[in-house]
């Protein structure tokens, strides 16, 4: 389906506009993730607290971390019982890890494919960090999706943040991961330094054109104990502010949607000892359902200038009722002013939401 599709209709509206508010959660494949704090990094990134953010102030070996994914595998039905599972190399900058750590890990991997633990494979790296050998070995070893942290395609918002590459060569990487017959995962950092909601909404559009099979946005937090913190103590940079990260996050969330292309996070996922940490950022306990109802009322606004007649009903899918109001029916008074007041709207099993005029 286009991203509208309008149709005279049969019954007593004379006009509906079809359009997509995200995919029904399927039965998700099941993710063990091993993560690898910091491990292959070329330095701590400006914004980086990953210790933190896995809950470990002191990193565990790998041999000691591939041991703790082996018990929590070992206990798990085979994938021929139960269906596939994935195991995740997330954390640090795994294709630049020393060759022999690397080998462990990938040594491991195999081995849970061996005995039927494992049926798929993903690693999350940097951009600068891909030789051609390199993704020769991952495909070698059945990793399927590869996710690169590219936090901006703009040049000059890398080097603000010292990310050590330009958007150049983020483009080249994502690039070649595709034309390797790698599934890519593009993460970005909205309110990185050096960026603004225009950039941010720059490097969606970029990232979308790229075919990813997956996004993640982590909106840009203060964490204490790093250049940033002290970028933040010293007034050098200043978040975004938690009103423009739900709207510019909503808008680029609504042109994920369109393009059909999964967003996998909306914020950083809760963990006591790095929100311990945060010294300033967007954080909500329910950032992400925010963001969701932003992007929903984006559509339905672009759907009401399609129909271009008075909308009489808005089908929704189900799944959108828990949040379409924002934070304590703060939205309310914008989907009134579309003409969509709560007796005009309808929650329903179904994927695409229908607007009918
Ligand atoms: S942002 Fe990525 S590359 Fe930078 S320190 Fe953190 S894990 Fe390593």
């Amino acid at each position: 389906m286009s991203r509208f599709s309008c149709v005279a209709s049969p019954f007593s509206h004379s006009r509906t506009v079809f359009f997509k508010v995200g995919a029904r959660q399927k039965r998700a494949k099941r993710v063990v993730p091993v993560f690898l704090p910091f491990s292959g990094c070329p330095m701590q990134c400006v914004f980086c607290a990953q210790d933190k953010q896995t809950g470990s102030s002191a990193p565990a070996p790998i041999p000691a971390i591939l041991e703790d994914a082996e018990a929590r595998l070992s206990v798990m039905p085979s994938c021929s019982e139960s269906g596939s599972r994935e195991l995740a190399f997330y954390g640090g900058t795994f294709t630049a890890l020393p060759a022999e750590k690397r080998s462990v890990c990938l040594d491991f991997l195999r081995r849970m494919q061996d005995a039927d633990l494992i049926t798929h494979a993903r690693c999350s790296t940097r951009p600068d960090a891909l030789s051609p050998a390199i993704l020769a070995e991952l495909k070698q070893y059945d990793i399927t999706l590869i996710e690169l942290g590219i936090q901006s395609f703009d040049s000059e918002a890398l080097r603000t943040s010292r990310r050590g590459y330009d958007g150049e060569l983020a483009l080249d990487a994502c690039r070649r991961i595709v034309d390797a017959g790698f599934e890519l995962g593009i993460q970005l950092l909205p309110g990185m330094p050096g960026t603004s909601p225009d950039i941010f909404l720059q490097d969606v559009e970029t990232a979308l054109s790229l075919s990813p099979s997956c996004l993640r946005f982590y909106p840009c937090l203060v964490p204490d104990g790093t250049v940033l913190a002290r970028w933040f103590r010293e007034g050098r940079y200043q978040p975004w502010s938690l009103d423009d990260t739900v709207r510019t996050l909503g808008d680029a969330l609504h042109r994920a949607w369109k393009k059909d292309v999964p967003v996998i996070r909306l914020a950083v996922a809760p963990e006591p000892l790095f929100d311990a940490a945060v010294l300033a950022g967007p954080r909500h306990p329910a950032l992400g359902a925010l963001i969701q109802a932003e992007a929903l009322l984006l559509s339905a606004r672009e759907a009401v200038f399609e129909l271009g007649l008075p909308p009489q009903a808005l089908l929704l899918p189900q799944r959108c009722q828990g949040y379409i109001y924002g934070d304590r029916g703060a939205l309310k008074t914008r989907w009134a002013d579309l003409g969509l007041g709560p007796e005009r709207l309808y929650f329903m099993d179904m994927d695409v939401a229908e607007l009918r005029g």
